[in-house]
């Protein structure tokens, strides 16, 4: 008989966008007139610029000659694209990393679930309430998270770091030690960022603590003010104690395409019982070579040309795109009396329902009221609830109908 993985047994219900498609789709068929704006998952709209659809094109076609087909690639991602990545997102910021820091991959998702497998099973994990649910998730299949307590709506042995109204949505210092510690800024679901002083914090924390931070930077990308850091090794100190994750995702429409990278600098160490260290970098080396066998050739060949000087100006004209509707949104919010937050540097806006009303039923009431689907806060966390999201990722026809209709609903 063969016995199940017990911890996948303590995943607390069903995953919040397949209930959010359950109840689109029974309003669907409830009331098949509506025409719904769906302004609830995070994938974009825009489609892959010109300049990677030639470089993917140009790579399809190597891989139809004997002379220039590839087959394995490095494990690790392919040095053009490596070199790229360090001298356009981090050179320029004064963050030195060397080829072998970089690991290429398939999805920033992918990454930050995996990572994990590399920490003990005792360690004492901290994570920010909302959070995006694959941090916590990936580790309760790993069995380190405790059991779900439903009342609570909280693992029993993850300490949660709340984001409200209160404190901005800036999470505090964990009052006791803690192992690993997962940031993500840009912020989804709240949009929110932290300025270098707040990020230094962590560092010292961290170092103070020799805990590890698994920082999502996922969307870097979207940062439009000044001083708001784009890495965490822009901190000093951060590479003895940070590995960060970036995505082409939503920096370059690369969602269906999928690929990433995770930056592992060498001096970041943990440690066996024995008090002795170990290279994160050469662990991750190791569990990528075994597991993983590289993104594939024309995704990365497309990827590069994020890159080119064209690449570069029609990214920049997609993100504008997307920064637009989230100015759209934020400020009709606003001028419909709503509290928000986020959605200057990031393309989500993190909305408090109207009269503390749940989330969920604040879910309901958009969807019926101005056929307006979003996220329920409630989704990300025991802290999320009594707040909406709302994304930046739906067309300009979209978001502005979207935006009257809840200044509408929200009038009456
Ligand atoms: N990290 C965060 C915070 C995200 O919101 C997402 C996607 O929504 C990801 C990672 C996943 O990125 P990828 O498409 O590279 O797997």
């Amino acid at each position: 008989m063969a016995l199940v993985n017990e911890n996948y047994l303590k995943l607390s219900g069903s995953y919040l966008f397949s209930e959010i498609a359950r109840r689109v789709n029974q309003f669907k068929a409830d009331n098949p007139e509506a025409d719904i704006i769906r302004l609830g998952i995070g994938d974009v709209t825009r489609p892959l610029s010109p300049a990677v659809i030639e470089a993917m094109h140009k790579g399809v076609a190597e891989m139809g000659s004997a002379e220039t087909f590839r087959g394995y690639g490095p494990e690790q991602g392919y040095p053009f694209l490596i070199e790229k990545i360090i001298e356009n997102d981090f050179t320029p910021r004064g963050v030195e990393l060397s080829v072998d820091e970089v690991f290429v991959s398939d999805g920033a998702k992918s990454d930050t679930a995996n990572f994990q497998e590399l920490f003990g099973a005792d360690n004492i994990m901290a994570v920010t309430d909302p959070v995006y649910p694959v941090y916590v998730d990936s580790n309760v299949m790993a069995g380190r998270t405790g059991t779900f307590n439903i009342e609570k709506g909280q693992y029993g042995k993850i300490i949660y770091l709340p984001c409200t109204e209160q404190n901005g949505m800036k999470p505090s210092l964990p009052e006791t030690r803690v192992d690993m510690i997962y940031l993500c800024f840009p912020n989804n679901p709240t949009g929110m960022t932290l300025s270098k002083e707040e990020l230094k914090q962590w560092v010292d924390y961290a170092r103070k603590n020799r805990s590890i931070i698994l920082f999502d930077a996922a969307y870097e990308a979207f940062i439009r003010e000044e001083g708001v850091p784009h890495s965490i090794f822009e901190i000093e100190g951060a590479r003895e104690v940070a590995v960060e994750f970036r995505s082409f995702s939503k920096t370059a429409g690369f969602t269906g395409t999928r690929c990433a990278y995770t930056i592992v600098p060498k001096e970041v160490n943990v440690y066996d019982s024995k008090g002795e260290a170990h290279s994160l970098n050469q662990l991750w080396l190791r569990r990528q070579t075994t597991k993983f066998n590289g993104a594939s050739y024309p995704v990365q060949a497309g990827a590069v040309a994020v890159f080119s000087e064209e690449g570069k100006q029609q990214i920049k004209e997609t993100i504008d795109y997307y920064m637009e509707n989230a100015r759209i949104i934020r400020e009709g919010l606003q001028e419909a009396g709503y509290t928000i937050f986020g959605g200057v540097n990031a393309p989500y806006v993190w909305m408090k329902t109207p009269n503390d009303m749940g989330s969920w039923e604040f879910f309901d009431k958009l969807m019926n009221d101005a056929y307006v689907v979003g996220t329920p806060g409630a989704g990300f966390g025991a802290n999320g609830e009594g707040y909406f999201r709302l994304t930046a990722f739906g067309t300009r026809e979209n978001t502005l109908k979207a935006i009257e209709r809840i200044k509408r609903s929200s009038s009456k």
